[in-house]
């Protein structure tokens, strides 16, 4: 089945609108326009057929000066995996201070090529 759909460029501040048609089951790119440089070419044809994303959550944390660390990965993973990073993000659990910014909690999880570090360090209270 043939979809269409309107994608709003995230590579610059622009923000092109695309329109977009794409096989829905092999999500294969048909056509697209409103792109107005190549970048957004790139990125429409693998909005549609490989979507990655960057995950930016918080986990607890027990004896530091803030009760959570802001963590993200450190690269954008394929959307389908977003569940099982998660999961695996969850499973850490509560962890202890002191946690400092860059720290990698975890490496490749759910074998994506990421890690997931720490963005804000906390102290020991
Ligand atoms: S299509 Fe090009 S100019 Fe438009 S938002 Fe994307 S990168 Fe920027």
């Amino acid at each position: 089945m043939t979809m269409k759909g309107e994608f709003v460029c995230v590579m610059c501040p622009n923000g092109c609108q695309i329109d977009a048609e794409y096989e829905k089951e092999t999500a294969k790119l048909i056509a697209f326009s409103g792109n107005t440089c190549p970048k957004g070419a790139e990125w429409i044809k693998q909005e549609i057929e490989s979507p990655m994303r960057t995950i930016a959550t918080s986990v607890l944390v027990a004896g530091g000066d803030f009760t959570s660390a802001s963590v993200r990965t450190t690269r954008p993973i394929p959307r389908d995996k977003i569940f099982k990073v998660m999961d695996e993000i969850r499973a850490l659990g509560t962890l202890t201070a002191p946690l400092s910014i860059g720290q990698a909690l975890l490496r490749n999880p759910a074998g994506t090529d990421t890690d997931v570090v720490v963005t804000r360090g906390v102290g020991v209270a």
